[in-house]
């Protein structure tokens, strides 16, 4: 049987790749939590760079191939920012109040036209022997005026996606999962995965 490693430890990514990342029994699917493995420093300067290099870490630690998620909010009257430092916009890795708090001050008095926004996930599959595959999805949408709903996670309370009206916050899980950029990449790189890992790179 072969085995993927999911090498993300956000309790909002796995809940996600979960519901939308379903195998037949021919693939076991394992955590990273299940590993003594270290926090991995994203160096990279994109976030192909980093999905690959968790990817890629996470691979050659365990010896089973990994799937990771490098993923992001792009803004653009920010210049692209908070970008690849999404999680730690604030200064602190994983505070998304704060996160939040700090994006919504920085657009402070900016019209809708001023807000327009894109979310980013590129999933990395890496094996061992340092092959590869990548996907990349992408979400439109504009930076609401303030902290709309509880579901989802990061970002999800102050972004409204292109034709809606609600934040992702305000969305059902499983109505993320319909036009997400994360259900976007995975759903692109899953009917790739079993080929992959049965090839002999
Ligand atoms: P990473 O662990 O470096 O990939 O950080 C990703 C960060 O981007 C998360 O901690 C969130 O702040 C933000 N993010 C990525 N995807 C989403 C999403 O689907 N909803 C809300 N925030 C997200």
């Amino acid at each position: 049987m072969k085995t993927l490693v999911i090498a993300t430890r956000n309790k909002g990514k796995i809940a996600e790749i979960a519901r939308i990342l379903t195998f037949d029994s021919s693939i076991q699917v394992r955590s990273v939590a299940d590993f003594d493995i270290e926090d991995i420093e994203e160096t990279g300067s994109t976030f192909e760079e980093n999905a690959l290099l968790k990817a890629l870490t996470v691979a050659r630690a365990t010896g089973i191939a990994a799937l990771a998620d490098d993923s992001g909010l792009e803004v653009a009257a920010l210049g692209g920012a908070p970008g690849i430092y999404s999680a730690r916009y604030c200064g602190t890795h994983g505070d998304d109040l704060a996160n939040n708090e700090k994006l919504l001050k920085e657009l402070a008095g900016k019209d809708s036209s001023l807000r327009t926004a894109r979310f980013v996930a590129v999933i990395a599959v890496a094996k061992p022997g340092g092959s590869t595959i990548t996907a990349r999805g992408e979400l439109a949408g504009e930076i609401a005026l303030l902290s709309r709903g509880a579901n989802g996670f990061g970002y999800d309370p102050v972004f409204i996606p292109t034709g809606s009206t609600k934040t992702l916050g305000e969305f059902e899980p499983g109505r993320k999962d319909e036009i997400s950029h994360r259900a976007k990449a995975l759903s692109e790189i899953a009917p790739r995965i079993p080929k992959f890992l049965s090839g002999s790179e």
